[in-house]
């Protein structure tokens, strides 16, 4: 059966486990790609600009460039431009989203600004979150790179991007447009960037409520792997279908 055009993967969980490549990833993606599909790794993480990401997939023997990555820090400014144009931008989040801030041609700044983004910050601080909520209460609008609760660890989780989001939409009283899966935008920033339409692409995750639902919501086909995030028991319980189930990415045909 031929394949489709193009394979949509999440990282963590499909691609590898915290640094730890998932056992047959590489030889899975060559081989799709020498079939003729396009690859595209798809991630909602924030704190890293493509080019990290590709390197570390790289590290890994997963031939990869930074054209190859769409990650909500790399989306999240592309959105902006797109729906907004240029803007001034108060960020919460590290050196990756700030880099890619400023790449798209936003400013950063700490006050007076026409957005406030959330990614998750490391670095998180009482004094951020103040920040955040005075620029929102001068009426900048409130946008968040993703709401992850957790964000996987090796082999134990830390607080993701939406514990940080939270914070401030509690402080505010404002909910924020979400950039990352399972919302819209990142997914339509992907379709843009590699002229692909949904229907051509199969999006390829380990959680039902970001990656499943993002590709059924933008209209792709959809593979859970159980090497992340979903057991089986879990699946049976949750709402999502997705379109087929395999233990592992080397299981993709
Ligand atoms: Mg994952």
């Amino acid at each position: 059966m031929p394949g489709p055009d193009a394979y949509i993967f999440d990282l963590d969980g499909v691609v590898y486990h915290g640094n730890s490549v998932i056992p047959g990833a590489a030889e899975t993606i060559e081989r799709l790609r020498a079939a003729g599909s396009r690859v595209v790794f798809l991630t909602n993480n924030a704190t890293r600009a493509r080019e990290a990401i590709a390197d570390k997939l790289e590290g890994m023997g997963i031939r990869c460039s930074a054209g190859d990555v769409i990650s909500s820090a790399y989306a999240t400014p592309l959105f902006i431009r797109q729906q907004y144009g240029t803007s001034s931008i108060f960020p919460i989040g590290e050196q990756g989203l700030v880099t890619e801030l400023e790449r798209a041609g936003h400013t950063i700044a700490g006050q007076d600004v026409d957005f406030v983004v959330v990614g998750l910050d490391r670095e998180f601080t009482y004094d951020k979150l103040a920040a955040g909520l005075a620029n929102l209460r001068n009426g900048a609008r409130f946008i968040a790179t993703n709401t992850d609760a957790m964000l996987p660890n090796e082999d134990d989780f830390l607080p993701g991007a939406g514990s940080m989001v939270a914070a401030l939409a509690t402080a505010s009283g404002m909910v924020p447009e979400v950039v990352g899966k399972p919302n819209r935008p990142i997914m339509d920033v992907l379709l843009a960037e590699y002229g692909l339409k949904a229907g051509e692409c199969t999006m390829v995750g380990d959680r039902l409520e970001t990656d499943i639902l993002a590709g059924k919501n933008a209209g792709m086909a959809t593979v859970l792997v159980l090497t992340g995030a979903s057991s089986v028991g879990y699946i049976e319980t949750s709402g999502i279908r997705p379109d087929a189930i395999l233990d592992s990415i080397a299981d993709i045909e």
